[in-house]
């Protein structure tokens, strides 16, 4: 499923200059800025000049509940509580069960090892403007609350919180946070995830 063209942006933060990027994934092995080319656009969801929150609805499949281990539906929700919480105006995430933009559901990933996935889609309209998302969590990962993770157990809050990260328009970063690429050692979002999500879209 990493196979749609990754969406980048890094913002130059005089002293965080590549700390976080923005995209879908496929994450290339080091950060790079988004130039809005074909493979590196710059995207967020709508928001107005101000930068006011808008809010996105997320569908949240009834398989998430029988899932191996935990409630990914409820890890879900927490953890778009916990984006929906930060000191920035992106989107406010809620759950629903029509209208929703963002659908999240089990599927078998590729890699017994991938935990989860986000993969976007940018309108036709506005090729910067994100119109809808899918996030997976791994059918095959035996989901829990122990922090460690391997190619066959993950804990469900921080995958949860990192993919919905992802939701958020957040890339990967090298900086020790939720959205670090592959270790995923937060539930809560941390400073360099907040700066991201300031960055596109504005502190309230
Ligand atoms: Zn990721």
């Amino acid at each position: 499923m990493r196979i749609l063209p990754a969406l980048a942006l890094v913002l130059a933060f005089p002293q965080l200059t590549l700390a976080w990027t923005q995209l879908h994934n496929n994450f290339p092995s080091s950060p790079t800025s988004c130039d809005n080319s074909s493979n590196d656009e710059c995207v967020s969801w709508p928001h107005n000049a101000k930068g006011q929150s808008i809010t996105v609805y997320v569908h949240l499949s009834p398989a998430l509940s029988t899932a191996p281990g935990e409630n990914l539906a409820t890890d879900t929700t927490n953890s778009a509580a916990q984006w929906n919480g930060v000191s920035a105006n992106n989107p406010f995430l809620v759950a629903a069960s029509s209208g929703t933009s963002v659908s999240v559901s089990m599927l078998q990933l590729p890699s017994g090892c991938d935990w989860g996935e986000t993969i976007d889609y940018s309108s036709s309209s506005n090729v910067h403007v994100i119109a809808s998302a899918n996030v997976y969590f791994n059918t095959d990962v035996i989901w829990n609350h122990l922090f460690g993770y391997s190619c066959g157990a993950a804990d469900s809050r921080n995958v949860a919180t990192h993919e919905l990260g992802h939701v958020n328009a957040l890339g990967h970063t090298y900086i020790d946070a939720v959205m670090k690429s592959g270790g995923e050692n937060y539930w809560a979002p941390q400073t360099n995830d907040v700066q991201g999500l300031q960055s596109i879209y504005g502190a309230p």
